[in-house]
């Protein structure tokens, strides 16, 4: 348990060290691409992984099935959800890949524009990033109102 801990908190602290003792000037940050970053992958028998970002499903680590990416959402009603969204990405010429779709679990699914609502209230969901441990994508446009 303990080496375990110590492992992933050299993991964190060790590129930060690094940027910190180089006395030459860094590159300038390259956003993380989509196969940079591992998302939450849900398939269809509901089985949780945690895998790359890619366009398109792949296969569940558990079982056959196809597995989406799934990212959490909440409702303006705090007392509603957060709600699980699988994602659907696209290519994207500016940005690599963006999100194109989104769907609550085993319904329909919406452009990011049109967004997902709630099932309880009908009220438009939020992206809920705290739930969502490592997804650092592209997010719809914050409506703002
Ligand atoms: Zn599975
Ligand atoms: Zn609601």
């Amino acid at each position: 348990m303990i080496s375990l801990g110590l492992a992933c908190a050299a993991a964190v602290l060790l590129p930060v060290i690094w940027s910190v003792s180089r006395s030459d000037p860094l590159p300038p940050p390259r956003p993380p691409t989509l196969p940079d970053t591992e998302l939450d992958w849900r398939c269809e028998r509901g089985h949780v992984f945690l895998a790359a970002g890619q366009v398109g499903r792949r296969l569940c680590s558990m079982c056959d099935q196809l597995a989406s990416p799934m990212t959490y959402y909440a409702c303006p009603v705090q007392t509603h959800g957060p709600f699980r969204v699988e994602v659907e990405f696209t290519p994207d010429d500016d940005l690599g890949t963006r999100v194109a779709r989104l769907r609550l679990i085993g319904r329909q699914w919406f452009s990011v524009e049109e967004g997902v609502r709630c099932p309880q209230c009908d009220r438009l969901l939020i992206y809920e990033p705290s739930k969502s441990l490592r997804m650092r994508l592209v997010q719809p446009q914050d409506t703002g109102d």
